[in-house]
């Protein structure tokens, strides 16, 4: 039998393309040599968020005063926090599961390994046995990337974000390697549960791709409550929890934990590739806007392209890439200018569109609005600080980027990319009606 598709990786990229062929019809078969949700639900996005939210309860809890409420003797259990992620996970992996149910769609639990490709087909092995199908779309995804700094390699000290999520325990104490999204996501889930965490960051700030008001206001409180933040400092070797770094002038410091954790980056994973000796890559499989490779009949989506590593870029990309390939019509496209970014932290940070920095050259005027501009805001966030900031093209009015700090940002940052994304203009977001009281309304506020 031939296959409309082969799709090798069962992340958001891989089961949100089988879904769609299967929609239109079409026969598929996907390899997965793991569990289905790839990275995202299995050991990333919704595990994270899974435990971070118990350590925001606990957060809460402890703060409860501030609301007038007494909670006394308020603990938590980090075994029965795992527990319930864990079921969190599976629940959602039966939801794939179940989603991919359909006479149509054979579902190969084996690492796939591509045999020999053509215009007209490809031959995929996996699990000792062949698979043809008209069409190949790679979403292989990535891995932690490991750093070559001295002492990393095969120390029990040293974990990757799986590593974190895995265990059953807390740490004592942790060293962050890498202030990204990771790094700042486990700086939280920790120190909300009491960690002593250090983080060390090679750039001059932590999160440096967001806007820097924003990252300035999250440092300010997390330094302020006893994560310690060190900028311009690069990691130069390590001995089991025993960290030296450098910082950017020229001072040696040596810090100490009971783990480091290593967040600098995912690398593209490709293996069971090589036979496609005459793919294009560079920081991951090079592919045009409609997903495809230089080969006729070879797509790839999500991680493993190297672009934004992201589940919604990857489910969206992949989108796109069935799209071509069952000649859709109109030719669908990623809107990579609206893209919206959350990182996790608390308060969150929720972002869309283009940065004050890149816009040099474009005429543009930036509105500020702090987050207390909105009654809802300021009845469920005492004491805390937020900012919503509005990149606005001077001569057309659009709106071009919106960047915000304070909980729950990340609930309502899909408004600002619909503006973004639909190119509104102030006087059209104008008749938009938001609901009240709503911390959304910020977005009104600001106009
Ligand atoms: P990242 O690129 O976001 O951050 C890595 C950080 O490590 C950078 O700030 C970099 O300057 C720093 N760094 C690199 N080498 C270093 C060194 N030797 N010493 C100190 N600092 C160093 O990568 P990440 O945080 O590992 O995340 C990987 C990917 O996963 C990212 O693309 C991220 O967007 C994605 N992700 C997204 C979310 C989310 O959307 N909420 C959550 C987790 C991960």
């Amino acid at each position: 039998m031939q296959y409309f598709l082969a799709v090798i990786g069962g992340g958001p990229a891989g089961y949100t393309a089988a879904e769609k062929a299967l929609k239109a019809g079409k026969a598929v078969v996907l390899f997965e040599k793991d569990t289905l949700g790839g990275t995202c639900l299995n050991v990333g996005c919704i595990p994270t968020k899974t435990l971070l939210y118990s350590a925001k309860q606990y957060y809460n809890a402890k703060h409860a005063d501030k609301y007038g409420v007494t909670a006394q003797d308020v603990e938590f259990d980090y075994g029965k926090m795992v527990q319930r992620k864990q079921k969190v996970v599976r629940k959602l992996v039966a939801g794939i599961k179940q989603r991919l149910k359909s006479d149509l769609c054979t579902v190969v639990n084996a690492a796939a390994k591509v045999v020999s490709r053509t215009d007209e087909k490809v031959i995929i092995e996996a699990g000792g046995e062949q698979y043809e199908a008209a069409n190949l779309l790679i979403c292989t995804g990535s891995t932690n990337f490991v750093p070559p700094i001295p002492g990393v390699k095969d120390n029990p000290a040293v974990w990757d974000s799986t590593d974190a999520l895995a265990a059953t325990a807390l740490p004592a104490s942790m060293i962050i390697v890498g202030g990204g999204v990771i790094g700042m996501e486990f700086a939280t889930l920790y120190h909300e549960l009491g960690v002593p965490v250090t983080v060390v960051e090679a750039m001059p700030s932590i999160l440096p791709n967001l806007d820097q008001d924003i990252v300035k206001i999250l440092r300010d409180k997390y330094e302020k409550s006893g994560i310690r933040i060190l900028t311009d400092t690069k990691v130069m070797s390590l001995d089991g929890g025993k960290v030296t770094a450098q910082t950017a002038e020229g001072e040696k410091l040596t810090l100490e934990a009971e783990h480091v954790l290593i967040s600098v980056g995912r690398r593209a994973n490709i293996t069971g590739l090589e036979a496609l000796t005459d793919m294009e890559m560079n920081r991951g499989i090079v592919v045009n806007d409609m997903m495809r490779t230089n080969l006729k009949n070879v797509y790839a989506a999500g991680d493993v392209t190297g672009k934004i590593m992201l589940a919604h870029v990857a489910s969206r990309q992949a989108e796109v890439a069935v799209g071509h390939m069952l000649q859709q019509i109109p030719v669908q496209r990623i809107a990579y200018n609206a893209i919206p970014s959350v990182v996790y932290t608390n308060p969150e940070i929720a972002s869309v569109g283009m940065l004050e920095k890149d816009l040099q050259d474009i005429p543009h005027e930036v509105r500020t609005l702090p987050m207390a501009f909105s009654g809802r805001f300021v009845a469920e966030n005492e004491g805390e600080t937020g900012l919503c900031k509005m990149i606005i093209d001077s001569k057309h009015k659009t709106v071009l980027g919106v960047h915000m700090i304070g909980n729950p940002c990340s609930e309502f940052v899909a408004a600002a990319s619909f503006a973004v994304r639909m190119g509104y203009t102030v006087a059209e977001m104008e008749q938009v009606v938001f609901p009240h009281p709503t911390v959304s309304e910020i977005l009104k506020e600001i106009l």
